[in-house]
């Protein structure tokens, strides 16, 4: 049975007063209220991680993330954290490839490639974002670019490796846009990407990988994208702000 997760990125948003509110109370409301076994994770700027994790505390449902990590243990590199600094402060979860990393960061597959087989040493879990720009969807080639940022960033891991992954398929064109893919597009493509996995590795590993959906899910389409047979859950940003939006997006999976 592969895991259900329901993941909130807060990108550069709270300040850490307004992180511990949001926090508490997604906390208390998934703890009071979700049925289902989702894993639901956090995903605050690195600053807000160890407030956090003091409020998870031992929590079972509730996991913390960071949102990008380096690709170095330590070393002279001004501004940036390393994965052995986010376990420290208890995350267990980072994203890694976010399409603002790309676009704004100039992050690229080979640096992406780098950076997973890092946090995989470093015993954390990368959710490792791949998907494309509208106008590659609209010249049909999101297929084709899907598959190159996977076999890139990912098809270097052994399968032990891969195993431990957890992919988040977020078409550009349905971040932060309040446009999303319908159910059926998801499922498509969630579908074609397990299948590439299959065809590299095999069929168990495939179907053992989580693949979320990420791209302005909200409370009233969360349960038709989540009942897709590949879609293992979402990626979530504008509506991981709002607590009440963000557990209903949990529940979806009720
Ligand atoms: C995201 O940033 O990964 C995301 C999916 O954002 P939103 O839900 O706001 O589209």
């Amino acid at each position: 049975m592969r895991k259900k997760i329901v993941a909130g990125n807060w990108k550069m948003n709270c300040s850490l007063p307004e992180g511990k509110k949001l926090a508490s109370e997604v906390i208390h409301m998934v703890e009071d209220e979700v049925q289902n076994d989702a894993q639901v994770i956090l995903i605050p700027p690195f600053i807000h991680l160890t407030g956090i994790h003091n409020l998870i505390g031992s929590t079972k449902k509730v996991f913390l993330g960071a949102q990008n990590c380096h690709q170095h243990q330590s070393g002279a590199f001004t501004g940036e954290v390393s994965a052995a600094m986010l376990v420290s402060c208890g995350a267990s979860h980072v994203i890694l490839g976010h399409s603002e990393r790309r676009e704004y960061f100039g992050e690229t597959d080979e640096l992406l490639a780098e950076k997973v087989k890092f946090v995989l040493e470093n015993s954390l879990t990368p959710i490792f974002c791949c998907g494309e720009r509208l106008e590659v969807r609209e010249a049909g080639g999101h297929e084709k670019l899907v598959t190159m940022q996977v076999e890139k960033a990912l098809f270097g891991l052994s399968a032990e490796e891969i195993r431990k992954v957890v992919i988040a398929y977020e078409p550009v064109w349905a971040i932060g846009t309040g446009k999303t893919a319908s159910a059926e597009q998801a499922q498509e493509m969630h579908a074609f990407i397990r299948n590439q996995i299959a065809a590299k590795y095999d069929q168990e590993v495939a179907d053992s990988i989580s693949i979320l959906y990420g791209g302005s899910v909200k409370p009233d389409n969360a349960r038709e994208i989540f009942s897709q047979p590949d879609v293992d859950g979402g990626l979530i940003g504008g509506a991981s702000l709002k607590s009440r939006d963000f557990t209903n997006i949990v529940k979806a999976f009720d």
